[in-house]
């Protein structure tokens, strides 16, 4: 993880490495988001005999994408998750004020049956990551996760400030974030290096 993370870090990436390893790390991390959800024991036959296997319990899993950086992480958990039902919450973020502003927001029905994961790339400001959550928590899914790549010490405090039970998986803590709402050393804007608009 450390070592595609540190490629995605370098400034001449391009985009479809870009692309390409941010899929590659969303599966380890669809792993790792996955390694704690409930499951119980369904009884079977393979080809030999008699056995049991074990099962999810509940609904499927709902992946909600905070759009648009969010998308990256999609593709590889959808690999690791085939089933998974997808939501979107689309947020940009006020240039000046950095606080995060709502324009899209689908999930799918039943959510109270479902696990809720939240995806987003960068955890900077934390503004965005708050904001989902507080709207997912509104349809009141039987838990909710949020995944990202990378995060600061700010953008955790303020996260886990608001949302004190949802734990957040990353694969890595940076040193602060800059004046401009960006991690340092971060990899830059994901949205940017994963779209090729900059
Ligand atoms: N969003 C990004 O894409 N990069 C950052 O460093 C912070 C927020």
């Amino acid at each position: 993880m450390q070592h595609k993370l540190g490629l995605m870090r370098k400034r001449e990436t391009s985009t479809s490495e870009f692309r390409s390893l941010l899929a590659e790390i969303s599966m380890l991390l669809a792993y790792e988001v996955t390694r704690e959800l409930p499951t119980h024991e369904v009884a079977a036959e393979t080809p030999v005999g008699p056995t049991t296997i074990r099962l999810l319990d509940g609904k499927k899993i709902v992946l909600i994408s905070i759009l648009r950086a969010g998308n990256g992480l999609l593709d590889g958990m959808l690999r690791i998750l085939p089933s998974a039902r997808v939501g979107h919450v689309g947020l940009y973020r006020d240039p000046t004020t950095l606080q995060a502003i709502e324009y899209y927001f689908k999930v799918p029905h039943e959510m109270a049956e479902r696990d809720a994961v939240v995806l987003d790339p960068m955890l900077a400001t934390g503004n965005s990551a708050v904001a989902a959550v507080r709207r997912v928590r509104a349809t009141a899914p039987r838990s909710i996760r949020f995944v990202c790549l990378l995060t600061c010490p700010e953008g955790l405090e303020h996260f886990h400030r608001e949302h004190p039970d949802v734990p957040v998986y990353t694969a890595a803590i940076d040193s602060h974030l800059n004046e401009h709402g960006y991690i340092v050393p971060g990899l830059g804007d994901a949205g940017d290096r994963l779209f090729g608009t900059k």
